[in-house]
């Protein structure tokens, strides 16, 4: 299910804008503050950001939540026209703006937009796509673009749970865990060896990553953009 974090202070509009979002079959997590927001933003898929908080400006979670490495798109609201350029301009690391008041219609819209845009989501029920790379865990494919990957069944599990948590950092223990489980062949040497031949097959560079980033003392982030 995808998750949407909600950050707005003012009730009248996050009710009605939960319930909105409820409907349309996302799971809202609704917070009225940037550090109530900031607890949970690595669990969304998606945020929806005031930016008129009562104790940290909407900009500087924006910021923060980028500073900490997660690609999440963020949606702003905003009533500050006048701003808009420096949110989705500069460094705040926005990707698109409704400006207040909205009609609900339209927000809804975007948020359809950006989760489509950044991929990652389940398209279907057993279909992960980023990028151009998608797996289909029913049939046991991976593709990347429409190239079918020919790829061992370790390397289709580490592809398949990269897939799955695409944008967000994957820790080796969590690899290790769901790749290789019990398996005493399983080694955090093996798992480096597999990220290598599966960026190998998809022609990726570890010091240029277009897909598989490595986060220095976390683990592997299979990237929803270019980057
Ligand atoms: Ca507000």
């Amino acid at each position: 299910m995808t998750r949407v974090l909600l950050v707005e202070d003012d009730p009248a509009i996050a009710e009605p804008l939960a319930r909105a979002l409820a409907r349309e079959g996302y799971e809202v997590l609704s917070k009225g503050t940037g550090r109530g927001a900031l607890e949970v933003a690595s669990a969304a898929d998606l945020v929806i950001l005031d930016l008129g908080l009562p104790d940290i400006d909407g900009l500087d979670v924006a910021r923060t939540i980028r500073a900490d490495g997660y690609v999440t798109p963020i949606l702003v609201l905003t009533a500050r026209a006048d701003e808009v350029d420096l949110v989705v301009g500069l460094d705040a690391g926005a990707d698109d703006y409704v400006t207040k008041p909205f009609r609900l219609a339209e927000l809804l819209a975007r948020v359809r937009a950006l989760l489509r845009r950044v991929g990652g989501e389940l398209t279907d029920e057993d279909e992960l796509v980023a990028q151009d790379v998608r797996v289909d865990v029913g049939a046991h494919r991976a593709f990347q673009g429409k190239r079918e990957l020919q790829l061992t069944a370790k390397e289709f599990e580490l592809l398949r749970v990269l897939l799955r948590d695409a944008g967000a950092v994957v820790e080796r223990e969590t690899l290790m865990r769901e790749v290789w489980g019990s398996d005493p062949a399983g080694s955090t040497k093996t798992l480096d060896m597999h990220i290598s031949w599966l960026r190998r097959k998809l022609g990726d560079d570890a010091a240029d990553p277009r897909y598989i980033s490595t986060v220095r003392g976390m683990g592997f982030r299979f990237e929803t953009s270019e980057v």
